[in-house]
C-alpha cells in the first residue's frame, strides 16, 4: 500500500501543503484505457476532485 504520496496537483481537494496527498486512498488509471502503461505521463489519478 502506498504511503505518502506526492503530488503536484494544487488545485485538487485532497492536496495539502509540502506537495502531500491527504487523501485515504487513490485510483490510478491509464490514460485512454487498458491495464497497462509504456510513459508515466500514460497514467492519472482518477480521484482527483477540483476544489
Ligand atoms: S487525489 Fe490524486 S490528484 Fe488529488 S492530491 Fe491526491 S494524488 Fe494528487
Amino acid at each position: 500500500m502506498a504511503r505518502d504520496v506526492k503530488c503536484t496537483v494544487e488545485n485538487c481537494k485532497f492536496w495539502s501543503e509540502g506537495r502531500e496527498c491527504a487523501a485515504s486512498a487513490i485510483e490510478v488509471n491509464v490514460d485512454g484505457g487498458g491495464q497497462k502503461a509504456n510513459y508515466t505521463k500514460e497514467t492519472n489519478c482518477h480521484t482527483f476532485q477540483a476544489k
